[in-house]
């Protein structure tokens, strides 16, 4: 008998409820701020991506207003029919100044980004070696490309360098990471990484969704910080929703990458332009990173400071090198319910378990931004303190 939809619905539902991967997202009542309101009661958010504190900027609302009222509500089209306005040109100019690339391309958002570029970029007989904890939208955009696909052992030069020699071919090659992990908040090692790639021939591209508003100068990012941004056989992608606090993605990297995308990359030719006012906001953070070094620097004091205070207090760090800070609770029960009595503290961070993480890892990610105050931090660690004692992991 055929399969009904609501037969369909039920058994997905009672098997992720079973295995206790039912997610009901928190909603939150006010702005996504350092301080805001979750379900009703307020919270110091470890929650977000927010790390500049540029979601709720006057700065990139004033600019996104003045936008909108010019440029309209939508871009009415996409990029290659009649969606292509000038502020999304100008725009484009702006970030490939700043990410000292030839040029740039805007997507709909990171994850389009990377099955955009990936799908487009590998051709049968290429070959893709990516990092075993790189993003969920790099795998799925690897699942679009006809490339040999190859896995190495996370941040494993050696696993990286034996791949590469055991999988010759003439075609492409291309050395695939997180420009810094989203889970464990480390940084890859990119100078090991592009020699390795360039003794083999390969291009290196680097999803810097985490390292972009957060490494480098004035938050150019994790191939800037290892000095490579002028090189051309280094790609850029990333998002526009972490560090710049709105939403969309980019590629940045030779001029002629920039112009087979326009050519090939479905989501873009596909999905309808960024609507005027998002331009507007991302076109002022570029602005405010690079004329006030104070949010990077607030964004380091914060990070350096909660960092010690809870390895001071015994918890397990992971040896996060970024304001991406987890705290290793073991099992995935104890790690959501460490989340559960720090909300009850006015603490909002989330609990990651299997599969997101591997078995026996299971964490919170904090996310330590510019907006936190020392108080926020302080109340937070106090709240650490509290609940990590209870549960017996300190
Ligand atoms: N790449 C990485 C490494 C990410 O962490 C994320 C964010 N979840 C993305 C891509 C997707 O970015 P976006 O939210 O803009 O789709």
């Amino acid at each position: 008998m055929t399969t009904s939809l609501s037969q369909r619905l039920q058994a997905e539902l009672t098997g992720l409820k079973d295995s206790g991967l039912l997610i009901h997202p928190r909603v939150l009542d006010q702005a996504n701020r350092a301080r805001t309101s979750v379900d009703g009661q307020q919270v110091v958010n470890l929650a977000s991506n927010n790390y500049l504190g540029f979601a709720d900027h006057p700065a990139l609302k004033e600019k996104a207003e003045a936008y909108l009222r010019q440029w309209g509500a939508g871009a009415g089209a996409v990029r290659t029919i009649a969606g292509t306005l000038r502020i999304h040109e100008d725009f484009e100019e702006q970030l490939a100044q700043f990410k000292h690339t030839g040029s740039a391309l805007v997507l709909q958002s990171g994850f389009t980004t990377n099955q955009g570029v990936l799908g487009t970029l590998l051709k049968d007989g290429d070959l893709v070696v990516s990092d075993e904890l790189n993003h969920a939208s790099i795998i799925d955009g690897l699942r679009l490309a006809k490339a040999t696909k190859k896995v190495f052992k996370h941040a494993d030069m050696q696993d990286l360098e034996r791949v590469l020699q055991e999988n010759d071919t003439d075609g492409l090659k291309l050395v695939v990471t997180d420009g810094v992990f989203s889970m464990d908040g480390d940084i890859a090692h990119l100078d090991r990484i592009v020699t390795i790639a360039r003794r083999y021939g390969a291009v290196t591209y680097v999803d810097d969704a985490h390292g972009s508003g957060v490494l480098g100068e004035a938050g150019r990012g994790t191939v800037h910080h290892f000095g490579f941004d002028h090189a051309d056989d280094v790609i850029q992608v990333g998002t526009l929703s972490k560090a710049w606090g709105v939403v969309g993605g980019y590629a940045a990297g030779h001029h002629d990458l920039r112009q087979l995308l326009i050519n090939r990359a479905r989501p873009y030719l596909f999905s309808t332009a960024q609507p005027p006012a998002v331009v507007g906001a991302l076109s002022a953070a570029l602005e405010l990173v690079q004329s006030d070094p104070s949010f990077m620097e607030r964004l380091w004091d914060n990070t350096r400071f909660f960092k010690a205070e809870l390895h001071t207090l015994g918890f397990d760090i992971m040896g996060s090198q970024t304001p991406i800070t987890p705290v290793l609770f073991g099992e995935t029960e104890t790690a959501f319910e460490a989340s559960r009595q720090l909300f009850r503290e006015g603490i909002f961070a989330v609990g990651l378990g299997f599969p997101t993480v591997p078995r026996g890892q299971a964490r919170i990610r904090n996310i330590v931004t510019a907006e936190h105050t020392r108080e926020d931090l302080e109340k937070a660690l106090a709240a650490y303190g509290k609940v990590g004692k209870a549960l017996g992991t300190i």
